[in-house]
């Protein structure tokens, strides 16, 4: 059975349109099927290398990753009417160590490539980047402190405490606004046991942007509203920096709501406006340009040996 490729917003493709579109372009068009390793050629380079990650994105994914189990498991034994347990940070540490270090040598070794949707495969390996020993065990030092300040950190604490009264931590959900489809997953979603949520967003990164989070955090209040019941007056969204330790509280309410449902349908707009044929979602590549010759933005690109800037 073929799959459908569909339109479906999502707040990082509107952003991604915003960028290079050649890069949109091979990320939800040029990729498409490549999953299968008998892919045409360039679809299959597009598909391996929209997998590809760097170290700072990967810590991300890695400290995400523990969060959500250690929610999880909180969740589950509050299912259950268990006592929540402890997990001590020396356990997530090696749980995280155990895991991080498999993905590099995955992805060293290059059988990674055997499966690109499931392992992780670094840029830095594909590309032959050259980067030191110290700068793989700085990466997984920065991995270790981060979980060591997930486990510390005090709205993380509040949530494992009150999992019972988690709703979802990490659920790809997909609804509709208006005539468009959207994707999301929130890192985590709490009532408040009176009604409200408190939606929270992980960072791990060294520098956010506060409007573009707040767009973002909008969004995920408008699936709140829409989807869940909550209204719209009842909701408080943070976003919690890990690598920092900080927080950051954003208004999410009628206005934040509004401005995420006409971003959604303006973003719409543009990406059926770039295709020749909407009803079928084809984009042809021609009309996704690639940014001009020496650009410095291709340096670091994904798609640079696809696209031929390598
Ligand atoms: S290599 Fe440059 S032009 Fe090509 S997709 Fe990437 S950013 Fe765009």
């Amino acid at each position: 059975m073929d799959i459908q490729n569909e339109l479906v917003w999502s707040h990082s493709r509107g952003r991604a349109l915003h960028g290079c579109r050649r890069a949109y372009w091979f990320n939800y068009y040029g990729s498409w099927g490549g999953w299968d390793a008998s892919a045409p050629k360039e679809a299959r380079q597009a598909y391996v290398q929209k997998k590809l990650t760097s170290r700072a994105m990967w810590t991300g994914t890695v400290v995400h990753g523990i969060a959500e189990q250690g929610l999880k498991r909180a969740m589950e034994e509050a299912d259950r009417r268990l006592p929540i347990s402890d997990w001590p940070v020396e356990a997530m540490r090696a749980l995280a160590r155990r895991g991080a270090e498999a993905d590099i040598e995955g992805s060293r070794s290059g059988r990674w490539l055997n499966r690109p949707s499931r392992l992780t495969g670094f840029a830095e390996h594909y590309y032959e980047v050259p980067v030191t020993d110290a700068e793989w065990q700085a990466a997984l030092d920065e991995i270790d402190r981060q979980v060591g300040n997930l486990v510390e950190n005090r709205i993380y604490k509040r949530l494992r405490v009150a999992a019972a009264r988690i709703r979802e931590v990490e659920e790809l959900r997909r609804f509709s606004v208006g005539d468009a489809e959207v994707y999301l997953a929130v890192d985590a979603l709490v009532g408040d046991g009176t009604g409200g949520v408190v939606i929270i967003d992980w960072k791990t990164g060294e520098n956010h942007d506060d409007a573009e989070i707040g767009a973002q955090l909008g969004v995920y209040g408008l699936y709140a509203t829409q989807e869940l019941g909550v209204p719209e007056d009842r909701i408080v969204a943070m976003h919690v920096n890990i690598r920092h330790g900080t927080e950051t509280r954003h208004a999410v309410g009628p206005a934040e709501i509004e401005a995420a449902r006409q971003a959604v349908a303006s973003g719409m707009a543009e990406m059926r406006g770039a295709l020749v044929d909407v009803a079928n979602n084809v984009a042809r590549k021609e009309d996704f340009p690639v940014l001009a010759e020496g650009s410095e933005r291709c340096t670091g690109c994904n798609f640079r040996r696809v696209c031929g800037r390598e």
